[in-house]
């Protein structure tokens, strides 16, 4: 490309024209942008808004995110999915909390350096709140590099991760990085678009080479995705004589980790329904337990797998409880549930109970 000074500037001013009233822009707090940016990781934004604003009016500074225990975190964090982003929002404000000062770090290594800080938010964290010139290339921005230089390797590939990464550095370099950072997500999220981009909307149809080419919706390359695989998995629901029901805790390194849910779990290939919830309870809690009717099956879909969720009423027949594979475990009634953190999933099945 001849001029990308030319090109960003008349991004820099669609964007000052046309740019999305998202409310971790209206702030340099690194703690606030932050947050906001491992809860953009993998949701939409419409659905983040609100549980931002929820999880910054409970948990207002670093601090107090340190000094909460997890099952609050969670708590906080329930519906949102991918679990793991909250455990290592926890985690890294007990680093900041006990040995950076309370102060989220401004340099990129120790940025990286914390738990579920990747390139990404680091240098999200680093243009938003420091000002530093560092490109944040997320989905929106590889895509729109990708297109404006014609790139025809597969972004998967390391070295094209690279190459995307020199090129977003050059940009950046003629601009304010937070603005920057900023005009090209909302250009990818809005005008270049993964399908039927609006290139006659777009301030770099000029420049840019997959539209001279033709080749916008063939851009970026990536690897074909393999078929997400099903599986099937039980719950079983087991009452004590006053209706209380038992429920455990998952392992904090698990799936899921540190959220509740009915015993039972995945079921073998070569297994019945019925009896890879025994199994899965015998292991989860060492009791024996018959399985009587079905009560519900939801079905799930996580990242990398779809689940069917068969629910099951039990009864517990014989052994002593015990905590095995699980964390912890409880008699609770059911009009207590809306204080423990349950995935999605099990939520579908408790409404359905
Ligand atoms: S011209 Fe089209 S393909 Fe190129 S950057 Fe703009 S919207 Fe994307």
């Amino acid at each position: 490309m001849n001029d990308i000074g030319a090109v960003i500037e008349r991004i820099l001013a669609w964007f000052a024209e046309k740019k999305r009233d998202l409310p971790w822009r209206d702030t340099t707090n690194p703690y606030f942008i932050w947050v906001s940016e491992v809860m953009l990781q993998q949701t939409q934004v419409d659905t983040v808004i609100p549980f931002y604003h929820r999880f910054l009016s409970r948990f207002p500074t670093v601090e107090s995110l340190a000094e909460a225990s997890l099952q609050e975190v969670l708590k906080t964090w329930e519906n949102m999915g991918y679990y793991a982003r909250a455990r290592h929002l926890h985690t890294a404000a007990r680093e900041i909390a006990d040995s950076m000062d309370g102060k989220v770090p401004s340099t990129y290594e120790e940025l990286i350096g914390l738990p579920g800080i990747g390139s990404y938010t680091a240098s999200a964290i680093l243009s938003f709140a420091f000002g530093k010139r560092h490109p944040a290339v997320d989905g929106n921005m590889r895509r729109v590099v990708c297109r404006l230089f014609s790139i025809q390797d597969s972004v998967d590939q390391p070295r094209t991760k690279k190459k995307i990464l020199e090129l977003a550095t050059d940009m950046i370099f003629s601009a304010d990085p937070a603005c920057f950072n900023h005009a090209i997500m909302d250009l990818g999220a809005t005008v270049c678009t993964p399908r039927n981009p609006s290139c006659p909307a777009c301030p770099a149809q000029g420049a840019c080479l997959a539209f001279e080419q033709g080749n916008q919706e063939g851009l970026p390359v990536t690897r074909k995705k393999k078929p997400i695989p099903h599986k099937h998995m039980t719950a079983g629901i087991i009452a004590d004589e006053t209706g209380r029901l038992l429920i455990i805790q998952r392992p904090n390194k698990r799936l899921l980790g540190g959220l509740w849910k009915f015993p039972g779990g995945f079921k073998d290939s070569k297994e019945t329904l019925e009896q890879g919830l025994i199994r899965r309870v015998r292991e989860e809690l060492g009791i024996g337990i018959e399985v009587q009717e079905a009560l519900a099956s939801v079905e799930h879909a996580y990242t990398h797998f779809r689940i069917t969720l068969h629910a099951f009423q039990c009864q517990w027949r014989t052994g002593k409880l015990q905590v095995l594979d699980c964390q912890d475990y409880q008699w609770s009634n059911p009009k207590d549930f809306s204080s423990f953190p349950f995935s999605k999933a099990e939520r579908k099945i408790i409404a359905l109970l």
